[in-house]
């Protein structure tokens, strides 16, 4: 069988492009993109032409069968998204399942991804994450899924669009209270590039202060709830030494 890459793509500098990246864009026989146009693009740009074919959320579960046919009869595909790494938040599942129950190997070509780029600048908890996609867009179901992830001890990260990071943020202060400790990224990667951690109602000013910084593409790093038994744990320690 041949082989399904997926392929990391740059979030915004195109210098983020892996030199394996390209090989392997360069070596195999169709290159399945989320966007044809978008990668059209960033193909072009690096000099490589092969058959595009559209994978996307809308047509993914229809035409597997028949990615997975050409696989299995040797040709190999990469998969590339928009952005950053495929699957996340993005189209391919449906194929890289596919691909597997049909024993095609699966090769990871690894580049840039958003939310780890978020939360390796974040100064929040790295040890245990979560990762939570796009919020829902309707403020009512925002708060409810908000106050679900921001009762973890775990970190939170989440991708936001500009027009609803400052609904978002408002929404963060009444749940999860003004001291809860957020990082906002913006732009990484590129020339507007911008990041910055405070607890979040300060957060919430800070954004507000100037127009700019509501524009472009945002992930929020959202520090994991206090241990609620902390405090006892301490009370605890404190008796025993008396
Ligand atoms: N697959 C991508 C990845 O690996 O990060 C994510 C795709 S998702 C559809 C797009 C969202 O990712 C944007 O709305 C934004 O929240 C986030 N994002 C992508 N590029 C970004 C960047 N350069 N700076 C900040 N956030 C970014």
């Amino acid at each position: 069988a041949g082989h399904l890459y997926v392929v990391a793509t740059p979030i915004g500098n195109l210098g983020d492009l892996a030199p394996r990246a390209l090989a392997v864009l360069r070596s195999v026989d169709r290159i399945c993109a989320e966007d044809t146009r978008t990668s059209g693009q960033l193909l072009a740009h690096f000099g490589v032409a092969k058959p595009l074919t559209a994978l996307h959320e809308h047509n993914e579960s229809g035409i597997v069968g028949g990615l997975v046919e050409q696989l299995r009869a040797g040709r190999s595909l990469a998969l590339v998204s928009d952005a950053g790494t495929p699957l996340i938040s993005d189209p391919g599942f449906v194929l890289v399942r596919a691909a597997r129950e049909a024993g095609v190997p699966v090769i990871a070509i690894p580049g840039p991804c958003a939310a780890v780029t978020a939360l390796s600048i974040a100064g929040i908890a790295t040890d245990a994450f979560r990762f939570a996609g796009f919020l829902p867009s309707k403020s009512s179901a925002r708060r409810e899924r908000l106050r679900e992830l921001g009762a973890s001890p775990d970190t939170v990260i989440v991708y936001e669009s500009s027009h609803r990071i400052a609904d978002c943020l408002d929404d963060l202060v009444a749940v999860l209270g003004p001291a809860r400790r957020v990082c906002l990224a913006r732009e990484l990667t590129k020339r507007f590039e911008q990041s910055i951690t405070l607890p979040a109602a300060e957060l919430s000013a800070w954004l507000l202060a100037d127009a700019n910084r509501v524009r472009g593409e945002f992930v929020l790093v959202i520090e994991g709830a206090p241990p609620a038994d902390a405090g006892r744990a301490e009370h605890e320690r404190l008796l025993r030494v008396l």
